[in-house]
Formats: C-alpha cells, structure tokens, sequence
C-alpha cells in the first residue's frame, strides 16, 4: 500500500521544506522535491498545510491507580484522544506499588495497556520500593525495552524516596546507563504546611497551590541535581512548573551535567489564578506541581527557546470533576492530583507558534524529536525521513477550533481549557502507515498500538 502525501511542507526538528512523503505500508518510503512521484495507491493533497512527525507524549497515565480511585482513561480511550490530537506515541508510567517486584510490574502494566492501544506505546517505571531486589531488577526492565526509572521527593507513604534511595538507585542508573527522572517537590515541608492549613480551616482548592509554594520544587530540583552531580546519574526533571526549578536546570547545564526536563501544557498557558476559581472549580486544576503564579510562564516560554526546557509532555492523568474530583470537596489535600490534556498538546503548542514563543522547527523539536531521542527511539520516531514508522501528521495551520469538554474525545467530565481559541488543527493522522484520523473521524482501532522497546537515551554518550 502506497499513499502520497502531496504539496505539503514538512517539518522537522531541522525546519520546513515542500516536499512530498511517500507512505509505504507501514514506513514512509521517501521524502522527495514536489511531483518526483506519480504513482500511488492513494493521494492526500496537503498544499498549504504541515506534515510532521507524529507527536510523542512522554508522560501519561492512563488507569493509574491515585488516592484510592484511578485516572479516567483507560489505554484505549487515552490512545485514541491522543490520536485525535496528532500525537502518535505515548510513554506511560508503570507504578511499583510497595511491596511488589519492578517485573510484576511490569506485567501487570503490559497486561493493562496489550492489545488496547489505538497508538504506539512504551513504558517507564516508577519506584516506589528501593530495596536490593528492586535495584538489581532494573537491569531486567532494561533489557525489556524500559529504561527510565521516575522517582518522588514527594507523596509520603506512597511514592515518597529518601535522599538515601534516591542515591542508591541513581549509582544503579549510573552502572546501567538508566535515566532517572525526578517527581521534584520537597514533600516533607508540604505535608507540614498542608497539615497547618486544614488545622487554621482553609480546605478550598486554591490552598493546594498555597501549600506547594515554587520555592519548596526549586528546593527539590536543586537537592535532585546535586545528588545526581555526586553519582554521576543523568537526571531527568518531570513536569517543571517554577521558575526557581529552572534556574537550577540551567545551572547544571551550563556546567555541562546531564540534566534535562520537561514543562507541561498547563504550566504555560494556567496559573495559580485558575486555582483560586470561585467554589469548587478550582479542583480541576489540581495537580502537582501545582499550577505557579502567571508571571512564572515568560520563563517557561524562554526555557523552551534556549533548551533548558528540551520536552513538553502532557502529565495527563484525568480525573472527572463529578465524584473523583469531588473525593477533595472538604479537603483539599483529597483532590486526586492530575489533569487530562492528552489530546491538546500539539495544538496548545502550536499556538506558541502563532503568538511567536518557539519557531515552527522548535515545535516539532520539543513535541516530537526530543522526546524520541531522549527515550531511545530516534531515528524510528520523531523524524519525516526514508525508513522511519509512518507516524504522520497532516495539520492545517490556517483552520480554527474552540477546544470543550463537549467535543474532545478523552474520557473526562471537564476540559482544562474550555472555550479556548485555538488557531490550527489535525486534519489526517497516520500511526505506521494507518489512517487513524481523517475527515474528523477515527478509523483507527483499539489494539493497532504495539509496545516500543526503547534503546537507552541518545542524548548520553
Ligand atoms: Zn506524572
């Protein structure tokens, strides 16, 4: 099966050329001058419009067991929005839970996600339980394709690391060649200040972003960096949201460190404001790190031009407003903590696009490209190239659309950004020569995604 994508202008990490791209079966074929190919299966006029790799979204967490209930997206549903959206992978977390092995883990999540995928899959795994087994076991998630380790500085009882685990366990990714990606907020000082806000009264949603002041993740960041610095760990910041965890980023990478990190949608778009809304709605922006006050976001945006900011993940882990979010309605510290934005990130960014924060090779770059260099499946993903999986998207830059809760396709009760103003939109999706989305319609299936076994980090020599 051949499909030409015709007229279009495909970007790349590299930048925009017009080019045409030949799908064949399941890889693109080639990627040549205008009008070079004239015989195909099917044709996809694209003039006027971009055709980039598909989006790679490097943290999510469909079914993800959270405060005695679970995300609302299952794989299926949580793939399928993904696609709607233009991205075409996604890496979720598997949770060790205390008292179970990393393989077992490991299994139940294959068991969870298997066959349920409408979009191509991997995995990293959260530690929760440092012990001899757990470390020696790493090496056995590498070798199956999982080789990203997330720890906590925070959830005391649940997720929580010491300094000493963290350690141990990044020694263990310095011998293996692992990654450690850091949850980086000083939990012990927040459990104090939450503790002292519920005891003066305050239970309203907005003190969940009061007891997680940016300082206590810039704190966290800084600690996080420094234990890597003295075991020689790459290190890899989940979710940054505060300025001050930036400025520790930066640091370490102007001393040439192996330190990364990620910001998320929300972090550049919500504040500390949409935490403060009036009643209850503020629970649907509860997630940790909490959102920062608006002047934390020009930072951000810098960050993402001058790669101290190198991924934007989604951290998407939905929870409906209705009888999940609501667990938190006298108690802040209840609200299960996550956001859904699975669907939206490709056309949140390219609004960054069109207000002129990142060029149009910078968006595909920290979308796309670097996440797939960053979690070993470069040149395979994140590039418009001969020989890489046709993960293809077709966007129309020029349409418009109004993102809501009653036209997205995660299954969540609310959106984030509902009644939002988007210039630009997926108009066909490909996932490994698969027509997932065209003509506003899914055509894809559940169990068409197939698990990536990753290769360990490119961006470590
Ligand atoms: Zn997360």
């Amino acid at each position: 099966m051949r499909t030409l994508i015709r007229g279009g202008t495909v970007v790349n990490a590299t930048g925009p050329v017009v080019a045409d791209v030949l799908i064949t079966d399941e890889t693109i074929g080639a990627v040549t001058a205008p009008g070079l190919i004239t015989v195909a299966d099917e044709e996809i006029d694209a003039t006027g419009k971009y055709v980039l790799p598909g989006g790679i979204d490097a943290h999510t967490h469909m079914e993800m067991p959270f405060g005695g209930t679970f995300s609302s997206d299952t794989f299926a549903t949580g793939t399928t929005a993904a696609a709607w959206g233009g991205t075409t992978t996604i890496i979720d977390f598997a949770v060790q839970k205390k008292g179970t092995s990393l393989l077992a883990t490991m299994d139940a999540w294959h068991e969870k996600a298997d066959g349920h995928c409408a979009i191509d899959y991997g995995f990293h795994m959260i530690i929760s339980d440092v012990n001899d087994q757990s470390l020696k076991e790493m090496q056995s998630c590498i070798d199956q394709g999982v080789n990203s380790f997330k720890m906590f500085m925070a959830y005391l009882g649940v997720f929580y690391a010491t300094d000493g685990e963290i350690l141990r366990a990044m020694q263990r990714a310095t011998e293996t060649g692992a990654l450690i990606m850091m949850h980086a907020e000083n939990g012990i000082a927040i459990d104090e200040l939450v503790a002292q806000a519920l005891a003066a009264g305050h239970t309203d949603p907005v003190q969940h972003g009061l007891t997680r002041p940016p300082e206590l993740e810039g704190e966290a960041t800084s600690r996080a960096i420094q234990l890597a610095r003295v075991t020689g760990a790459p290190l890899y910041i989940v979710h940054l949201s505060a300025r001050h965890a930036l400025e520790a980023v930066a640091e370490a990478r102007d001393t040439g460190q192996n330190v990364f990190a990620e910001t998320c949608p929300q972090y550049l778009y919500l504040s500390l404001e949409d935490l403060a809304k009036p009643g209850f709605e503020g629970a649907k922006y509860v997630a940790s790190p909490p959102l920062c006050p608006q002047d934390h976001q020009p930072d951000l945006w810098r960050g993402l031009r001058t790669n101290d900011l190198s991924v934007v993940s989604t951290d998407h882990c939905p929870f409906c407003f209705k009888d999940q979010k609501e667990l938190g309605k006298s108690d802040f510290s209840k609200i299960p903590n996550g956001m859904p934005g699975v669907e939206h990130r490709m056309d949140l960014l390219h609004q960054g696009v069109v207000a002129g924060e990142i060029s149009l090779a910078r968006w595909v770059e920290i979308a796309s490209t670097t996440p797939a260099r960053m979690f070993g499946l470069y040149p395979r993903k994140g590039v418009i190239a001969p020989g890489a999986d046709a993960d293809v998207v077709v966007y129309d830059p020029n349409a418009t659309q109004t993102i809501s809760a009653e036209t997205h396709h995660m299954n969540v009760d609310y959106s984030a950004y509902e009644g939002m103003r988007i210039t630009g939109k997926v108009d066909t999706v490909f996932s490994r020569g698969s027509k997932v989305i065209a003509d506003g319609a899914f055509h894809g299936r559940e169990g068409h995604g197939t698990f990536l076994s990753r290769e360990l980090s490119q961006y470590l020599l």
